[in-house]
C-alpha cells in the first residue's frame, strides 16, 4: 500500500522550524543489550534489578513497519535500526524485509556491538535487505575493551563479526569507537592502524552527555581535533568533503591511500544545523533529538485505530514544530543546557 502525501512523490521532505528536512529515521527495536558499556548502560544502573521495557509494550514489527511507511511518505529516505542491541530482537530480518519493501526508503543500516553477528546471521541480514552495518568497537586490547563493555567480552570476537559481515557481502563497514579520557584514548592509534587498508571506516565519537546515567563530564571529552592531530602525526591525513548534507561524521582520508576515517564531533563541533534525524523508541515514542527529554507517543495513535492520514498529520505536525539544537546550545552556552527534565537514555532510543 502506498501512502499518498505531497512529500512522498517529490524529493521535498517535510521540514522543521529550522528548515531541516525529515530524511533519517532511527528505530530502536529493543532497550535490552548483552553488553554494559560504561558510557551507555553502566551496570550500577542497568543491573539485575533494572526494569527493561515489557514485551507487550514494544511495538510489533508490523507496527514499526507501518510507522516507517508514514515517515517515508513524509520524505524520509534512510532508516537506521538500533537498540539497545538490535540483534537481540527476534525476527528482525522480517522487519528489514518490510522496510526494504517500503516505497521511498533508499537505505537501511544497522548499528550493533557485533557479538551476535555470526556468519549465518550476517548472511540472513544481507538477504533480508540490509544495506549497511556499523559495528561498535572501542578498543582492540582486551583489557581496555572488557573494562568498557563490562561483560568480559573479547575484542577478537567483534573482529570475527566484522569478518562475517564482509564475507556476507557488506562493504564500507563502519566501526564506531567512543573515546573517553582516561578510559580508551590510548586505544585510538591501534584502532586507526588496524583498519588501514581494510575498507572499513573507523569513526571516533566524542564522548557525549546522552541520558543521565553515564556521569558525563566535559573534562572527559577528547576533542576530535586532538585525535586528528595524533593520528596525522603517524599517518598523514587530509579532510574530505561530506557525502551529503547532514552527514554525521566528519570525513578524513589517509594521504597514502590507506582509506577513510571519521570523527563524530557532537561536543566540540556541533552539527545541529543540518540534523535531519528522527528517533523512534521501541515503545513508539518519537524523539526529535538524541538529547530529547520528551517523546511523542505514536503507539497510542496506532493502537487506537488511527488511519494513515491521521498518522501522517501527527508525525508531520511534530516535525514541523521541531527546533531542537541541543549540541549547538551546549557548545555556545557557558554551561550545559539544563531543562530540569531527564534526557532520554541512549539505550532507549539508540545513537
Ligand atoms: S543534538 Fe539533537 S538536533 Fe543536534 S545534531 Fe544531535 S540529534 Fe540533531
Amino acid at each position: 500500500m502506498i501512502l499518498i502525501s505531497e512529500h512522498a512523490s517529490t524529493s521535498k521532505a517535510v521540514q522543521d522550524r529550522l528548515h531541516r528536512p525529515l530524511r533519517d529515521l532511527r528505530i530502536s527495536v529493543t532497550d535490552r543489550c548483552n553488553f554494559r558499556c560504561v558510557y551507555c548502560m553502566p551496570r550500577e544502573i542497568f543491573g539485575p534489578g533494572y526494569a527493561f521495557l515489557p514485551r507487550k509494550d514494544l511495538l510489533t514489527l508490523e507496527e514499526i513497519a507501518r510507522i516507517a511507511q508514514v515517515f517515508a511518505a513524509l520524505g524520509m529516505r534512510k532508516v537506521r535500526i538500533t537498540g539497545g542491541e538490535p540483534l537481540i530482537r527476534r525476527n528482525l530480518e522480517h522487519l528489514i524485509e518490510m522496510i526494504d519493501a517500503t516505497e521511498g526508503v533508499q537505505d537501511i543500516s544497522l548499528t550493533t556491538n557485533g557479538s551476535m553477528l555470526t556468519a549465518d546471521r550476517a548472511v540472513s541480514l544481507k538477504q533480508a535487505g540490509l544495506k549497511r552495518l556499523t559495528i561498535s568497537l572501542d578498543a582492540l586490547d582486551d583489557a581496555t575493551f572488557k573494562s568498557i563493555n563490562d561483560v568480559d567480552y573479547p575484542a577478537s570476537r567483534v573482529l570475527d563479526g566484522i569478518d562475517n559481515a564482509r564475507a556476507a557481502g557488506f562493504s564500507d563497514i563502519k566501526v564506531n569507537a567512543v573515546v573517553r579520557r582516561g578510559l580508551n584514548e590510548h586505544a585510538v592509534l591501534d584502532l586507526a592502524k588496524h583498519f588501514r587498508h581494510s575498507g572499513c571506516i573507523v569513526r571516533f565519537i566524542e564522548y557525549m552527555d546522552v541520558g543521565e546515567t553515564n556521569g558525563w563530564n566535559l573534562d572527559d571529552v577528547i576533542p576530535a581535533a586532538d585525535l586528528v592531530d595524533r593520528i596525522d602525526a603517524l599517518y598523514p591525513l587530509e579532510a574530505v568533503s561530506p557525502n551529503y548534507p547532514g552527514e554525521v561524521a566528519k570525513r578524513w582520508r589517509y594521504r597514502d591511500g590507506a582509506g577513510e576515517i571519521g570523527f563524530i564531533t557532537s561536543v566540540t563541533q556541533s552539527f545541529c544545523g543540518e540534523c535531519s534525524r528522527a528517533r523512534l523508541s521501541a515503545v513508539g515514542e518519537l524523539y526529535t533529538c538524541l538529547f530529547g527529554t520528551q517523546g511523542h507517543d505514536l503507539r497510542s495513535l496506532l493502537r487506537s485505530g488511527a488511519d494513515d492520514a491521521q498518522l501522517l498529520q501527527a508525525v508531520s505536525g511534530i516535525w514541523q514544530k521541531r527546533e531542537d539544537r541541543y549540541s549547538e546550545l551546549r557548545a555556545t552556552a557557558t554551561k550545559v543546557p539544563v531543562t530540569g527534565q531527564a534526557k532520554v537514555e541512549m539505550s532507549h532510543i539508540g545513537g
